[in-house]
């Protein structure tokens, strides 16, 4: 049997979860607020540009019907003709893209190359200038430019207040998201630090019969805690059958070994002749025989309890099992006589060699403790899908307040005890074997009328004829 190490590997704890999800919010939302930045600027500068695009041309050809060349080539301008308006200043040139008269902003570079109808970016010494120039014609061959232009707004100086203003509110929002997705996390994980320190407990306090019993938490947690319950639930389960066990064994192992010390001490001081010897070795004989069967059998109930003998299942015909077993049954001395009603061909997937260990157990049963001269009857039928057995006999039956004790490892009634004909093993060896079938067995029993003891069983497949 296994017990639980006191060692534990030594195992070095890596980031807190909390600790790496909060983590990885924060270089998130750092990386989203980046990128939203960067959007921000190149939106913030296009519209910028849009915006003074339209309102140069809108400006530049407000004013192509106000702007004229008289015959002796002078400009004749209209009394509401603004050389500055909206921001937008006015030039006008003549053909030879000489400045004729307009307004300049200052560090323009009034010799910039005109274009008609185009839109363009151009550089003072100082300042950049976004201008638009129209060239309105006046008769065949004369005509004026007027150049609109705007200065550019300074974009890295807008640039720096929004990023300036960024890095203000920067730290908050980051902050703030990080520490609502520390405490989101931290929320969620309570249960799991709840499950861990109830753990921890338990383990320390080795007290197996407390529980975790989180009733509040997530769907996660609930299930993790019931997990662990239910470990503890077996583990305290193992422990209490451990214990029961080394105590039963301990007890049963007493007796025995205490008549050999006696037997051995007898015949040191007493035994005079051959015939003495002899029969103190019988007495000897007799008590290790017991213990060598009370260890074997409690060696088989422990390794099919911890799964160390595994079960080799196979198609069985139990119909022929019950029958031979019947056969091979001796009743003959006590006068008892057996009665068979077995259903032929009756088949079960079953581990052969513990299944007819556990239908002798209650042949044996039945014959001793059977009254002499009385009667056995062994029935063997199905019902849908599954197979019934009953092991009946006439004998002294037990009484109602021990029918649930009779499985309990090493419990017997008393008379048959005092009588010594037993160990207390069999009838808890048989409920082990037929439950690893997936069976079960129940108990129908009258004192002084007799017992009936019903093995189910699942059928297997059908065999093929
Ligand atoms: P044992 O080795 O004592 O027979 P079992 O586990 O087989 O151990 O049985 C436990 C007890 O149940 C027995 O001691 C006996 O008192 C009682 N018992 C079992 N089978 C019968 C039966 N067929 N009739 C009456 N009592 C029974």
């Amino acid at each position: 049997m296994n017990r639980i190490s006191g060692r534990r590997r030594k195992v070095r704890p890596g980031m807190s979860v909390k600790l790496k999800i909060t983590l990885w919010f924060t270089a998130f939302m750092t990386i989203i607020s980046g990128i939203c930045l960067i959007l921000i600027l190149t939106i913030d500068s296009q519209v910028a540009r849009n915006q003074a695009y339209s309102l140069l041309s809108d400006t530049v050809r407000e004013n192509v019907g106000k702007v004229r060349l008289t015959g002796n080539r002078q400009l004749d301008l209209d009394e509401d003709f603004s050389f500055y308006k909206n921001g937008v200043y006015i030039l006008l040139y003549n053909k030879n893209k000489a400045l004729l008269s307009g307004q300049t902003p200052p560090y323009f570079p009034v010799d910039a190359e005109l274009e008609n109808g185009v839109t363009k970016a151009v550089s003072g010494s100082e300042d950049g200038f976004y201008v638009f120039d129209l060239w309105v014609p006046s008769g065949w061959e004369d005509g004026v430019w007027i150049r609109g232009t705007i200065q550019r707004h300074n974009s890295s100086q807008e640039a720096g207040s929004i990023l300036s203003m960024f890095f203000l509110i920067l730290p908050f929002i980051i902050l703030s998201a990080s520490l609502g997705g520390y405490l989101i996390v931290r929320r969620a994980l309570e249960p799991i630090e709840q499950i861990t320190k109830a753990a921890g407990s338990i383990t320390e306090g080795r007290d197996l019969t407390r529980r975790i019993g989180l009733t509040r938490g997530s769907d996660e947690a609930l299930r993790l805690a019931n997990s662990f319950d239910h470990m503890f639930e077996r583990l305290e389960h193992s422990f209490e059958t451990e214990k029961q066990f080394a105590s039963d064994a301990s007890h049963e192992l007493r007796t025995p070994t205490a008549v050999i010390l006696a037997q051995c001490s007898y015949i040191r001081k007493y035994a005079g002749s051959e015939e003495d010897y002899l029969e103190g070795v019988a007495v000897i004989e007799r008590q290790a025989q017991k213990m060598s069967l009370l260890i074997n059998r409690l060696l088989d109930m422990t390794r099919l309890e911890f799964g160390t003998r595994k079960l080799a299942k196979e198609d069985t015909d139990v119909s022929l099992m019950v029958e031979t077993l019947c056969e091979e049954l001796d009743t003959g001395a006590r006068g008892i006589s057996l009665e068979r009603d077995i259903k032929e061909h009756l088949h079960a997937q079953a581990d052969a060699h513990l299944l007819s260990r556990a239908i002798i157990n209650l042949l044996e049963n039945a014959r001793k403790y059977g009254k002499d001269n009385g009667h056995i009857r062994v029935k063997l039928h199905d019902s849908g899908d599954n197979l019934i057995l009953e092991v009946e006999d006439d004998g002294i039956g037990i009484a109602p307040e021990h029918q649930k004790k009779i499985w309990q490892r090493f419990y017997q009634v008393n008379s048959s005890r005092q009588a010594g004909s037993g160990l207390g093993l069999g009838l808890s060896m048989v409920r082990q074997i037929v439950r690893l079938h997936d069976g079960d067995i129940s108990v129908n029993s009258r004192p002084g009328v007799g017992s009936c003891f019903t093995v189910v069983l699942p059928k297997g497949e059908k065999p093929v004829v």
